[in-house]
């Protein structure tokens, strides 16, 4: 199941599976990895990974 999501402020939505278009910016939540956006078709990458 993928839900979209428009920003990533709600402090309700779980850390650990949220993700991120490269392209477009576009917000995805999903329980695995979503594969391409919904919106452009480009990668996404998991945010949940904090960045050093
Ligand atoms: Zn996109």
């Amino acid at each position: 199941m993928v839900v979209r999501v428009s920003r990533f402020t709600d402090p309700h939505t779980p850390v650990e599976d949220r993700y991120e278009c490269y392209e477009c910016s576009a917000g995805v939540v999903a329980g695995e990895f979503p594969g391409p956006c919904p919106d452009c078709g480009s990668r996404v990458r998991n945010i949940a990974v904090p960045w050093e």
